[in-house]
């Protein structure tokens, strides 16, 4: 183990944790430092009675391969950990009802397959769908200036029930983000790593443990047994330079010498770290830029024997937008029902909003019973916001201050806030190091 160069992480969400396995994979020490009781950050186990569920239901896509490859590293078998699904589509509402199902065959015609086929789509509909991704798949998803996903769709004349019933909810789901405020960039991106490559990129992946189990925990072994150490409960205070290089960090009254230091935690929070320091008060300023949308997710536990036909349902015109059956992650009668974005959600009571969606469900499937337990949880910065222009916002891994690198879903990854961009983040962050370093 290489101790010469000092290292440490701060931040124990995903982002921090693969810089964490990539640099002692390369056989450096680091020293990873979480302000929290618990690795995870924003995707992490949390109590429900006698279940351990997570702080947000997440969805993995077969198209996350960084996330695959170090899950592999670390030990984990993709079979073991998740049940794959071909992607099929399922959105039901008042005057809505879409099917789609992804053929067999290969990308992108497997999509076309899905366009063609869907039900609850008119002739007209499907034909413009098919003509739009057409459209995408020959431009190589990719457009020379950003514009909102909302423009986009109306200059691609997509009729307003596609939008309703397929393309906004996509979208939602996707950047967390409004269309009509979401970078057509990023989400041209998003369908080009889901559609555009291999039909099985688009399968989707439900992990069958909770989030902790899925990687924080092995990952923390890992590391450990590597010989680089975690500390959990310690909140960095403070970022210690001397003129333009970095020297440590301050936890409190301790003091900490690093070489490298990796701020892996999210924006606001590497802003305030950074504002002190006059010479990163550019950098600070840009990270203090972004903006954040909002997750809620409600846990409604029914009896054992409740599921549902496929393991989520879209609901439109509704407040509740995705409902996930559990059963798939070995909790029967669980469901979590996903709210992306803003809305009056945010500020309803509890308990309304609890009442709200489950009657939302039992339109849905009146047979249900009421749920017996419940647990309702908000969280406010969930993601970035994936404006329009937000590509131009996102800074790299390095700084202009020697030593001082960022990693995290906000950095330039091309991806929107997710599992994915924030493990690529710190991977490649990592590479950067090493490459330094040599
Ligand atoms: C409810 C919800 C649902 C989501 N759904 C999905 C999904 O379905 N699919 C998907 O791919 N993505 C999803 N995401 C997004 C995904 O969870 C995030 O993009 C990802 O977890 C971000 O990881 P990160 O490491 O960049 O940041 P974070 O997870 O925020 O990690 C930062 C870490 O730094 C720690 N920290 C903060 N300040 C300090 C300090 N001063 N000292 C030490 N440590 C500190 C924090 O405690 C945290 O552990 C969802 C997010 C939420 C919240």
């Amino acid at each position: 183990m290489d101790s010469a160069n000092s290292i440490i992480v701060v931040g124990g969400g995903w982002a921090g944790l693969s810089t964490a396995i990539e640099l002692t994979q390369q056989g450096k020490h680091v020293t990873l430092l979480e302000s929290a009781r618990q690795l995870g950050g924003r995707a992490r186990r949390l109590p429900f009675g006698p279940l351990s569920v997570d702080n947000g239901q997440h969805l993995f896509i077969a198209a996350y391969s960084e996330t695959l490859r170090l899950m592999k590293l670390i030990g984990l078998k993709e079979d073991e950990a998740f049940v794959r699904l071909t992607l099929k589509l399922m959105l039901k509402g008042k005057d809505t009802q879409l099917e789609l199902n992804t053929g067999k065959l290969p990308a992108p015609l497997h999509l076309g397959w899905g366009l063609l086929n869907a039900r609850g789509l008119s002739r007209y509909e499907k034909a413009q769908a098919l003509r739009f991704s057409m459209h995408l798949y020959l431009s190589g998803f990719r457009q020379k200036t950003d514009c909102s996903v909302s423009e986009l769709l109306s200059a691609h004349n997509q009729p307003a029930n596609l939008v309703a019933a397929l393309w906004e909810p996509l979208c939602l789901a996707t950047l967390n983000t409004p269309a009509a405020q979401a970078s057509a960039q990023v989400f041209l991106r998003v369908l080009r790593d889901t559609f555009g490559l291999r039909r099985s990129d688009s399968d989707l992946l439900i992990s069958r443990s909770d989030l902790g189990g899925a990687f924080p925990a092995p990952a923390m072994d890992f590391i450990e047994r590597s010989g680089s150490c975690i500390r959990l409960a310690s909140r960095v205070t403070e970022l210690k330079l001397d003129k333009n290089v970095v020297t440590g960090v301050c936890l409190g009254d301790e003091s900490l010498k690093a070489d490298h230091v990796i701020l892996a935690v999210p924006p606001h929070i590497g802003q305030k770290l950074l504002a002190p320091h006059k010479q990163l008060s550019p950098l600070a300023e840009q990270l203090g830029a972004f903006d954040y949308q909002p997750i809620t997710t409600i846990y409604l536990q029914y009896p054992e024997d409740t599921h549902m036909e496929t393991a989520m349902l879209g609901m439109v015109g509704t407040v509740s937008q995705w409902v996930f059956d559990r059963t798939t992650c070995g909790q029967p009668g669980l469901m979590a029902v996903v709210i992306s974005g803003p809305g009056a959600h945010m500020q309803q009571d509890k308990e309304a909003l609890v009442q709200q969606v489950t009657a939302e469900l039992a339109e849905q499937f009146p047979h249900w019973p009421a749920p017996a337990d419940n647990m309702v949880i908000r969280e406010k910065r969930a993601t970035f916001s994936c404006d329009v222009g937000i590509e131009q916002l996102r800074p790299g891994n390095t700084t202009a201050t020697r030593g001082l690198w960022l990693a995290g879903d906000f950095t330039a990854t091309g991806y929107p806030a997710t599992l994915e961009g924030a493990v690529r983040s710190g991977v490649q962050c990592a590479k950067r190091i090493l490459a330094q370093i040599q």
